[in-house]
């Protein structure tokens, strides 16, 4: 299957209101622009350089988002062009993403990443820890970022049970936010789904997914 093959056959099966990011990490400028040319606007990468290279060398049309751990000292090197970073997961970083989005007279879209699986190796916040940011003061006073959801990785596991049960976490974890009275947050997106578990994920509330290997094939890490 081409490239172009397999984003046909998942656009077919997306719901309307899923939004599909092409997790395009590690692949050569190439495959994304057979992607592109298929109609693909939406890219997700996990590293800032590596994104920054392959938003200088692609048209400018796309939609860059930032799907992977962020450190600080980098968050500069997007600031000038990224649409959504997914992975915020501390006030701290926050407070970096918004200095570096007044420094070009943006606003950024942020979401919070919720840890929802049992592995210590991936990152997020407690709901609770969520909940506090949204309703500080402090969070307030940040014009230039915009938190338009959450986001969420599940466990790797085979037990659809567990996955499902995460999803759910996450979903749930949405709800309670957006019912929070925050005046300066508008929640309509729960970023949660992969190649693996997409259908799932949609099935329990996805309303982005984010999806690699399917697409481009399996990454070669060497
Ligand atoms: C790599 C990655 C994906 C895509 O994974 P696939 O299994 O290849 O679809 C999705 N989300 C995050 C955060 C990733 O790092």
């Amino acid at each position: 299957m081409t490239i172009k093959q397999n984003l046909n056959a998942i656009k077919q099966t997306l719901p309307e209101h899923v939004t599909l990011v092409a997790v395009s990490k590690t692949k050569p400028v190439s495959d994304l622009m057979e992607a592109y040319t298929t109609g693909q606007r939406i890219f997700g990468e996990n590293k800032i350089q590596e994104m920054a290279d392959k938003y200088e060398e692609m048209p400018k049309d796309i939609t860059w988002h930032m799907i992977g751990h962020v450190q600080r000292n980098k968050v500069k090197y997007m600031a000038p062009f990224v649409s959504l970073i997914h992975g915020v997961e501390s006030f701290k970083l926050l407070k970096e993403i918004n200095k570096q989005a007044l420094k070009h007279d943006r606003v950024i879209d942020c979401l919070l990443q919720i840890k929802i699986a049992d592995e210590d190796s991936k990152f997020g916040m407690t709901p609770k820890e969520a909940s506090d940011i949204l309703q500080s003061e402090d969070f307030s006073a940040l014009k230039n970022i915009k938190i338009n959801g959450v986001m969420g990785m599940a466990t790797f596991t085979e037990n659809t049970n567990q996955i499902e049960k995460e999803f759910k976490f996450l979903k749930s974890t949405f709800e309670d936010l957006k019912g929070l009275n925050t005046q300066n947050c508008q929640l309509h997106t729960i970023s949660m789904g992969m190649s693996g578990d997409y259908k799932l994920a949609i099935d329990c509330g996805s309303t982005m997914v984010r999806v690699g290997s399917s697409i481009f094939g399996s990454r070669n890490y060497n």
